[in-house]
């Protein structure tokens, strides 16, 4: 019911508010409250809180290639998300196979993640549809959605202004951190496909093969492991996710193949042993 009344009175602001409207890349319109320096300041807020928490992973082979992977990814963005500088980090946490990108321009890889995702293209599948959620900006539309009233307003001025309390945890959340800090909030169903649509075609302008992301997802399913990923929340389910990866394929081939012809050719090095 609560849900609902969200709903509806999202519906009701991008009525009466058309400026606060956006049309996703996909052509969904999404309620966007926040300016892209306040998503980017909460992005960083949180991106520190993580770097605080978790422990980086020193071993140089292994930032090499997760850093490998994501300069080809983010270097072949297209339209704005291209001039964004990114930052990586690579999470020691082995139990957690897991990555996110946040606002502003912040990625993590856990080192779990990197043990499910077999090869330089499967990982860059993960990142791919990480990055994708914050071009698609869905980060702002989850945090406008919940917080339209004073009370949220306060929080989140609070939250970008440093100051921790009690609802920073729901702020990481919807900004895409969920399972990380304890609070599950999966993207919605619309959210996650629109990702994996956009992530397929960021995976295949950097010249990594498309087709590699259906097998990601499969070994995503079979690890299991304790925390669900954020890109194994309830929805949508494994079969639908591939169909619509299979739907997109044609279009990523085409992307890919160009690539290719251009000598985007990454050869990023997985270190054996992981
Ligand atoms: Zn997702």
């Amino acid at each position: 019911m609560k849900h609902r009344l969200l709903i509806v009175s999202a519906f009701l602001i991008c009525l009466f508010l058309v400026a606060a409207c956006a049309t996703s890349p996909t052509g969904r319109n999404q309620l966007q409250l926040f300016s892209s320096g306040e998503l980017a300041r909460m992005g960083q807020v949180s991106y520190r809180k993580m770097a605080q928490e978790i422990p980086e992973e020193k071993n140089q082979a292994v930032n090499r290639y997760v850093n490998c992977v994501v300069d080809a990814v983010t270097a072949s963005l297209p339209g704005s998300a291209g001039r964004t500088e990114w930052k990586v980090t690579v999470f020691d946490k082995d139990d957690e196979v897991n990555a996110f990108a946040l606002p502003g321009g912040y990625i993590g890889i856990y080192t779990g993640l990197l043990k499910v995702a077999e090869n330089q293209d499967q990982l860059a599948a993960v990142v791919g549809h990480e990055i994708a959620h914050v071009t698609a900006k869905h980060p702002n539309a989850r945090l406008s959605t919940q917080y339209t009233t004073q009370a949220g307003l306060q929080l989140i001025n609070a939250f970008i202004g440093g100051q921790a309390g009690g609802g920073s945890k729901e702020i990481m959340a919807l900004l895409g951190v969920g399972s990380q800090v304890g609070i599950l909030l999966p993207f919605s169903r619309s959210q996650e496909s629109e990702a994996d649509i956009l992530g397929l075609d960021y995976m295949a302008r950097a010249g990594f093969d498309p087709r590699e992301s259906i097998d990601l997802w499969q070994n995503m399913a079979r690890s299991g492991g304790g925390k669900p990923p954020e890109f194994l929340s309830t929805h949508p389910s494994e079969h639908s996710r591939i169909q619509t990866l299979q739907n997109r394929m044609p279009e990523a081939m085409e992307l890919y193949r160009q690539s290719r012809q251009q000598n985007r050719i990454p050869q990023c090095r997985r270190p054996a042993g992981l």
